[in-house]
């Protein structure tokens, strides 16, 4: 690649003339020998697998595996079209389609790790409801995700991008940072505002642990996704709308690299602490142990698979 910082991959857009995505296009088929053409038309694929699990997850009533978590997305979608809902139908749908993807993901569906399976849901919830609202085209959306490609490069190469080395804010937090800097690129930001919004992004979510409970990727890693989407809308617009993430974006990426690196481990992905070491937590984890919970243990209003 021609770039290791966001920095130097905004200065390289700029002194090319071309957007962020272009660049990531043409250095990803130099770096795999395959042309353009072919490393389009397998980001397309992704693309419309990302679809499809939005489309599944939002339409499925039924329990994950495990039987903690299953339902959220169509239950959320559903509220977000009432006229009293506090985020109203466009975020709501980029929340409900991240659960939707993460849902689908508990339930061993297939979907696209970006940068993870535990953030698959962000980058597919921003993406398909913007594109819905926008009217962009698929290959719009393929751009978007080179896009979101050149920044998750950059933070896996200086920072973390999975829970067990830096926490979910590696998690989480890249797939925001990735889905707040495509969707300024997508809506015509410069690539100084696209690196704001990461910044932007990635300080929001400094600090985040991994604590799943009983160690499944459900509890809490899906409502984080679903808080997640809506946070990348917010960084893109502050972004689009003239804030700059004061210190500098590449800064920012190590800091996360510095709090993963100190954060115990009982917090990277263990299940030893956090909310997995929850009076609950550990219920539902020695429940699963026993195999004496099911999917027909969670009820409406019960509140332990959030
Ligand atoms: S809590 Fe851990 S496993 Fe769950 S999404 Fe965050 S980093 Fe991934």
């Amino acid at each position: 690649m021609r770039f290791r910082t966001l920095n130097e991959l905004a200065e390289l857009s700029v002194r090319e003339g071309k957007p962020i995505y272009r660049l990531m296009l043409e250095d990803q088929a130099m770096e795999s020998g395959r042309t353009a053409e072919r490393e389009w038309d397998k980001m397309k694929q992704y693309y419309g697998i990302m679809k499809e699990a939005v489309r599944k997850g939002a339409a499925a009533e039924g329990g994950s595996r495990s039987g903690l978590t299953g339902g959220d997305a169509k239950r959320t979608l559903d509220y977000a079209r009432r006229p009293d809902s506090s985020l109203a139908l466009d975020a709501g749908k980029a929340m409900a389609y991240a659960l939707a993807v993460s849902e689908v993901n508990a339930s061993m569906g297939r979907i696209v790790a970006t940068p993870t399976a535990g953030s698959c849901g962000v980058i597919p919830g921003v993406f398909v409801s913007s594109q819905e609202r926008f009217g962009w085209s698929d290959d719009d959306m393929v751009g978007g995700l080179f896009c979101a490609g050149a920044i998750g490069y950059v933070i896996a190469n200086n920072s973390f991008i999975s829970g067990a080395e830096g926490g979910c804010q590696a998690e989480i937090g890249s797939a925001i940072g990735m889905a707040a800097g495509a969707l300024t690129e997508l809506k015509g930001g410069s690539p100084a505002q696209v690196v704001h919004a990461v910044g932007l992004a990635l300080k929001n979510t400094l600090g985040l642990i991994c604590d799943p409970v009983a160690g499944l990727v459900e509890i809490p890693c899906i409502v984080r996704n679903g808080f997640g989407a809506v946070n990348a809308l917010a960084a893109a617009d502050m972004a689009l709308a003239g804030v700059r993430s004061v210190i500098p974006s590449d800064e920012v990426i190590q800091v996360m690299l510095e709090v993963g690196g100190a954060m115990p481990d009982i917090h990277r992905e263990t299940a030893q602490g956090g909310l997995a070491q929850t009076p609950t937590g550990r219920r539902l984890a020695e429940q699963l142990a026993a195999g004496t919970r099911t999917s027909g243990d969670r009820k409406d209003g019960e509140n332990d698979g959030e």
